[in-house]
């Protein structure tokens, strides 16, 4: 009976969101969901030791070989009666299907409050039982901490230890938790981690195990938005002192209109031959645009893009004396990221504060590609729809819709649009102070912390208190958005801070929870539609869970940044695009008007698809190189012998060292210069062909296919720099002293500190993109292209490496 329910809950659910390809159809899991409940009371009926003793007879199956698909059942069945003993919640159904779609490698998409935290752990205890360790992978450090501690009493019950890993975290702790059965950190800190153990000269220092199964948590955020930040670690490098803060000097000199122009959309900025005059005079050089000026033309490029179309409390904030950036997607404050360097050296420039040194960089990965190296994943998170393709073409995800555990009763009201951002600015004020009247709870989700704190500003004016949420520490936020649905509460908060926290109404108390109900839940309030539709059904979201009441509504005006960005007015009739439309205070009620909106969200998200399939085509080369590099790399690290080449280059100076140092000591020797200009050869190659891209798009031009050249020349510059790194061994052993055998001397010495961050996309480069892969719909018009293309290549020079090589003596 109850599965016939279920069923057609199911089959409703399939209706609502026919037309796609997803998978509705969960009879196969439905099967065995029925198996598995039929263990139900025989397992309730099991004292803890015996509960306990199954999980060990299913440790030791699991590692005698046996498949793990076959015992599925009985480990859900442990799974489910064991969280119950332990935290008193009872699974539901639509969780245990959830965990079965993630055993089998899927990306189970479950609504915000359905609990996905302990869904997750029925497919992270099925694949930990053969002992090669699971990761789960969060959405930050806290919740990494917080899913970790909350779970551990399940794990430990059944035999298993759990770690977690947090920033900051000294190699033995970080060892110790990858030892774990389970381990719950962000990809960013595994990814970190990772690049780490690529330069590892000690084989004790090495902190991951062979990657083996990972659940993604907040899968879409990670795998989609985040997937084309590069994890980078830097080692120290001779400092580069530029004369950064001069260029900001001229910089703040120049005037608009006279010097420099603006493009239409201030997305852009140019100078006029006036201005290019004045920093020729004040550089004292004679044309700006000669080849031997390029260096300095990049600079005060970087200067000036800096100082005029990158502001403070929206791109970035300044603590601490550091420029912090501010993710444009997220509205957060991004954790050690930075903007190519010469732009953030120019940023530090322009607020006056130390410009910090860039390094050298010695190795990066995508956090795609990153996430690419285990063998098996699988996801969770409440918005996969809209991303199914790019799921399934990138990581072999497919899609299961689970139904909500009790049917989602939320409103989503249609957008409420206005001409400007002032008139959109008032009605939101009049909104929520007229729903705070009542006490029902609001929660507006913001695009920046300046328009957080601007709003937060005018309602506290107007006798409104309200939470502001600025996206600095996420600890602090999930306690206060934990809040958000008491009564009374106005919570404002940029898009995705506090992602991850349960939001109930009237908080912990259950009175109030009745209270807040009948005045019709939380309601949401965005104030920005963002670049996917995925993100605002996130904001949305946060109510409604678990079949409470809620409403979502958003506030927009057709001068919101992401309309201006992308030429929303170009889309519309003719009084609403004109630069004379009157300035009305009152919405837009034009059905055309809200079409037109969800098109541009849609073509945009093509777009980005576009743009990531297209590095994804750039880089799947170097991806493979990197796994050859990687596996000989640790072939060396564990001591395989590496002596044969040494020994047919050079036989005498070889048999000459065996007979005075032995060979064992003679083998340590030779491993540390094969790992010194092995990684000195990965780096290089990693910045070479950085410069290749840059220049290849030009191909394009001339009608060579660039990605088929870019990996010729690749391939050209992989064998060049492999010979050299092969020459420079030898010439290393060569000069090994049998008397004294001094490393450093030898010109092996690697560098003192190493640190890691990640690299922002660069803010002007997403337009040239879209150029590049060809006119996907929206068009930013031909006569933008060269100087697009301009900008691009001063950027990308940006990322060019230092040169370093021999500077390591
Ligand atoms: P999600 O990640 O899906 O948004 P969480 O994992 O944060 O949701 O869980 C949301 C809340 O639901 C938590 O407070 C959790 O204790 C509760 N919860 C999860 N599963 C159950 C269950 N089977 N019965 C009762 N409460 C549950
Ligand atoms: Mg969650």
């Amino acid at each position: 009976m109850l599965y016939k329910n279920m069923l057609n809950k199911i089959k409703r659910y399939h209706h609502r969101l026919n037309g796609s390809t997803m998978e509705y159809d969960l009879s196969s899991y439905q099967t065995i969901l029925t198996e598995i409940n039929q263990l139900k009371s025989e397992f309730e009926n099991k004292s803890d030791e015996q509960l306990k003793s199954i999980s060990h007879r299913l440790i030791n199956k699991a590692r005698n070989q046996v498949c793990l698909d076959d015992l599925l059942c009985e480990s859900y069945a442990a799974v489910r009666e064991t969280i119950w003993r332990v935290l008193k919640l009872q699974p539901f159904d639509v969780q245990i299907i959830g965990g079965i779609a993630m055993h089998q490698g899927k990306l189970a998409e479950m609504q915000t409050g359905e609990g996905k935290t302990l869904t997750a752990v029925f497919p992270a205890y099925l694949n930990a039982l053969s002992g090669k360790g699971v990761h789960v992978l969060t959405f930050n450090d806290y919740l990494a901490r917080r899913d970790a501690q909350w779970m551990v009493p399940v794990y430990q019950f059944l035999g298993f230890n759990v770690g977690f890993v947090q920033e900051g975290m000294s190699i033995a702790d970080r060892q110790k938790a990858y030892r774990s059965d389970i381990t719950y950190l962000t990809a960013k800190e595994a990814g970190f981690d990772f690049l780490r153990d690529t330069l590892c000269y000690d084989q004790s220092n090495i902190v991951h195990r062979d990657f083996h199964y990972a659940i993604i948590d907040e899968a879409d955020s990670i795998l989609i938005d985040e997937a084309r930040v590069p994890l980078i670690i830097a080692g120290a490098a001779e400092n580069f002192v530029v004369d950064t803060f001069r260029m900001a000097q001229i910089a703040r000199g120049l005037h608009e209109n006279i010097d420099f122009q603006f493009d239409e959309y201030a997305r852009n900025i140019f100078l006029t031959d006036q201005g290019l005059k004045r920093i020729e005079n004040l550089l004292n050089c004679s044309n700006l645009y000669d080849n031997e000026n390029i260096e300095v033309l990049t600079r005060i490029n970087c200067a000036i893009h800096a100082k005029y179309l990158l502001h403070q409390d929206i791109d970035y904030i300044v603590r601490n004396d550091k420029v912090e950036l501010v993710d444009e997607f997220t509205g957060r404050v991004a954790d050690k990221r930075r903007w190519p360097d010469g732009l953030q050296a120019a940023i530090e420039a322009k607020e006056n504060i130390a410009v910090q040194s860039k390094g050298n960089i010695l190795n990066s990965i995508t956090l795609q590609h990153f996430i690419q190296l285990y063998p098996k994943i699988s996801g969770m998170t409440a918005t996969a729809q809209s991303a199914e393709q790019e799921l399934r073409k990138f990581y072999h995800l497919d899609i299961v819709v689970i139904p909500p555990n009790k049917p989602c009763i939320r409103k989503d009201y249609p957008d409420i649009i206005f001409q400007t951002k002032a008139a959109k600015h008032q009605a939101l004020i009049n909104e929520i102070i007229e729903v705070h009247k009542a006490r029902r709870p609001i929660l507006v989700g913001t695009r920046s912390v300046a328009e957080s704190v601007m709003l937060a500003d005018d309602l506290k004016k107007l006798g409104v208190t309200c939470e502001v949420l600025n996206a600095k520490r996420d600890e602090y936020e999930a306690r206060i958005i934990a809040q958000a649905g008491k009564l009374g509460a106005v919570t404002i908060s940029t898009n995705m801070a506090g992602r991850g926290t349960d939001i109930r109404l009237g908080g912990a108390n259950e009175q109030e929870k009745e209270q807040v109900a009948a005045l019709g839940g939380l309601y949401i309030i965005g104030t920005n539609k963002h670049e996917s539709q995925r993100i605002d059904r996130q904001l949305r979201g946060r109510a409604g869970r678990q079949g409470d009441p809620g409403s979502s509504r958003f506030f927009i005006s057709l001068e919101d940044d992401l309309f201006v960005k992308y030429r929303l007015k170009e889309l519309l009739p003719f009084q609403y695009a004109s630069a004379f439309a009157t300035v009305e205070l009152s919405e837009i009620k034009n059905p055309l008007v809200n079409k037109e909106i969800n098109r541009i969200q849609r073509i945009i998200e093509g777009q980005n698809l576009e743009i990531r399939k297209t590095v994804c085509k750039y880089s799947a080369l170097v991806e493979q190189q990197r796994k050859m590099i990687f596996q000989r790399r640790k072939d060396i690290l564990i001591g395989n012998s590496n002596l044969d080449s040494y020994q047919s280059n050079s036989p005498a100076h070889f048999q000459n060292l065996v007979t005075k140092i032995g060979e064992k000591q003679l083998l340590k020797i030779c491993n540390r210069i094969s790992l010194f200009y092995l990684d000195q050869f990965w780096s290089n190659y990693l910045a070479e062909i950085a410069d290749i891209r840059e220049g290849i798009h030009l191909t394009r031009l001339g009608g060579q296919e660039p990605v088929f050249e870019f990996h010729k020349i690749s391939i050209e510059i992989f064998d060049k720099l492999k010979n050299e790194m092969e020459l420079d061994s030898i010439k290393s052993f060569n000069n090994i002293n049998d008397n004294h055998v001094d490393l450093d001397s030898l010109g092996l010495k690697t560098p003192s500190a190493t640190w890691t961050y990640l690299v922002n996309d660069n803010p002007f480069e997403d337009m040239l993109e879209i150029q590049l892969i060809g006119n996907v719909g929206l068009n930013t018009g031909a006569g933008l292209y060269w100087p697009l293309m301009g900008l691009y290549l001063f950027f990308k020079r940006l990322v060019k490496k230092t040169p370093d090589d021999e500077s390591s003596d």
